[in-house]
């Protein structure tokens, strides 16, 4: 026993200091075959920082979705997989998933009015008042038709939960609540926000019912953000991806509180109300006297980007045809010309990191004397900044079937801070390759870090969740806040630093000062996880009664 922590205690001080021996053997990390000790060991620091110099110089122009920096970058990565001798995953033998995007910038010629049966109508101004999409990605696009309002407009049968009810809603324009009923901490699930709670769910529920447009509630309490967030975040162009016959809301909409107090006002109601019935399992759709009229014109700019894909196939006759997919978003916001001063949006950390972890693991795996079992899919995406689009797309078209998707290990933003000392992976903990993980864990001395809160549903706004969706289970892997020499303080400062005054900003950038220590260690432990996934007997699975377990086994049975 003693021996062995012994052991444990050297590897661990090896890889802290970013050591490259492979001498000390595997019996610290009994979970990893030789050829996969020495092949994890090789991950290197200086690598991931070089790459990561390249990825956010100025002269990728801040990898911009459907800009000449994002395909130069998409260009260098499937560049790198190839000198690495992967196989290519993408389209036609190639590296490159072409994924189709569509450009939406609401005109100002449009309008929005909440006209009632009796009294005058409410011309909206947009962006003071409210916020609007057309979806059908359509140059032109007409609504006439009733308000319902739905409550939370959620129907999750596994919480025994259905706000509607079986009404036709078809044609209807449906106002609705953001977030999840959080009254009974066995419902849903407590404070923590499922999938149900997050707005994109509202509107994707409200398009497959056939609904024409979807008005979203603002709430600063409930959506944990202002509504300056919502306004700055829907003015100019979005992105979509190209609709494909699925139906669409003609209006995917925000209204201020405000203006959400008038309508119900014009509706014989109380807005506060309205709210506290929609708290209710025996809530039921209600029919308001009002309607929505809306003329929506916007500008329509179709345009391609592309997913890098590349394969390692596993050793296993039967299970190479199952995978472990890694993910890392390569897109950032480009070029504003626009702006005064540097206008480059380097994303030298958002997500210069994870790609460059993704490339040394990709390099590291191919060097491998064995392979493992499964096969190990690298997919940098694209789209991620627009709304995780390109993830979306990959996690519709996957290069295996998505029930042969055993886990996805995603990397969006490893700050380079030094030795870290603890994880997070939230998610990971929804999965039975959980206890798994934490054993791994233990063996590079990590401890957990709990996600600080789970009430912002940080867990869809990242790339693993397209992926989730789909059913395969996965989670992000970063650092917490507690790195060797410092106390948990320093680390919560550092990353307040970055948030307030780089996140999203020009001046996310590479400089000479950054310890990578930090990235190669997620690298590894990213790698120790995926090794392991792609070993085990079983696929990953995602726990019983997870929000995600239905959309796994559709998956299986196709
Ligand atoms: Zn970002």
């Amino acid at each position: 026993m003693i021996a062995r922590r012994v052991v444990v205690l050297a590897v661990v001080a090896l890889l802290a200091a970013g050591a490259l021996a492979q001498k000390k053997g595997t019996d610290g990390f009994h979970r990893l075959s030789p050829a996969a000790f020495a092949a994890m060991q090789d991950i290197r620091p200086q690598n991931i920082s070089t790459q990561d110099r390249f990825l956010s110089s100025d002269l990728l122009e801040g990898r911009g979705t459907g800009q000449r920096g994002g395909d130069v970058a998409a260009e260098y990565i499937a560049t790198q997989f190839a000198l690495y001798g992967l196989k290519p995953a993408g389209d036609n033998g190639t590296y490159m998933q072409k994924v189709p995007l569509v450009g939406v910038t609401p005109a100002p010629d449009t309008t929005f009015a909440l006209v009632p049966d009796k009294g005058a109508p409410m011309e909206l101004k947009a962006l003071d008042e409210y916020v609007a999409y057309d979806e059908t990605q359509q140059p032109e696009s007409n609504i006439d038709a009733p308000i319902v309002y739905v409550g939370y407009g959620i129907e999750a049968p596994e919480y025994n939960w259905d706000d509607y009810k079986g009404v036709d809603v078809k044609g209807k324009v449906l106002l609705m609540l953001v977030n999840q009923p959080t009254d009974d901490p066995k419902l849903f699930h407590g404070k923590a926000l499922t999938y149900y709670g997050r707005w994109t769910y509202k509107y994707e529920e409200a398009a497959r019912k056939g609904a024409a447009g979807a008005i979203l509630i603002h709430q600063t309490d409930m959506a944990s953000y202002g509504w300056d967030v919502v306004r700055n975040s829907n003015s100019g162009e979005h992105s979509f991806l190209k609709a494909d016959g699925a139906p669409q809301l003609k209006a995917a909409s925000w209204i201020s509180r405000d203006v959400a107090k008038k309508l119900a006002a014009a509706s014989g109601k109380n807005l506060d109300k309205m709210m506290a019935e929609a708290r209710s399992r025996d809530f039921h759709p209600v029919a308001l006297p009002v309607r929505l009229k809306a003329h929506m014109v916007s500008k329509v700019r179709p345009f391609t980007s592309q997913n890098v894909v590349a394969m390692l196939p596993g050793s296993d006759a039967r299970l190479k045809n199952e995978a472990v997919i890694y993910t890392a978003h390569y897109d950032h916001f480009g070029i504003r010309p626009d702006m005064k001063g540097d206008n480059i949006f380097n994303g030298a950390m958002d997500n210069g990191t994870g790609c460059s972890i993704l490339l040394e693991l990709a390099r590291v795996y191919s060097e491998t004397k064995q392979h493992p079992r499964r096969s190990i899919l690298f997919a940098s995406v694209t789209g991620e900044e627009q709304g995780l689009l390109g993830s979306q797309y990959l996690g519709e078209h996957p290069p295996i079937p998505a029930g042969r998707i055993s886990l996805d290990l995603n990397f969006d933003n490893v700050l380079p801070l030094g030795s870290p000392e603890e994880v997070q992976v939230s998610g990971a903990e929804r999965t039975n390759f959980f206890p798994a993980l934490l054993e791994t864990a233990k063996e590079f001395r990590f401890s957990i870090r709990p996600d600080p809160r789970p009430e912002a549903g940080y867990y869809y706004r990242s790339d693993h969740f397209s992926l989730a969706r789909v059913g395969v289970p996965g989670f992000s892997v970063n650092q917490g806040i507690k790195f060797k020499g410092h106390d948990a303080t320093w680390g919560l400062a550092q990353e307040d630093e970055y948030r307030d005054k780089h996140y999203h900003q020009p001046s996310d950038e590479w400089h000479p000062g950054l310890d990578w220590t930090s990235d190669a260690s997620i690298a590894r432990f990213g790698f120790a996880l995926g090794w392991e996934a792609a070993n085990q007997s079983a696929e990953v699975q995602w726990k019983k009664g997870d929000e995600f377990e239905k959309a796994r086994l559709d998956s299986e049975s196709r």
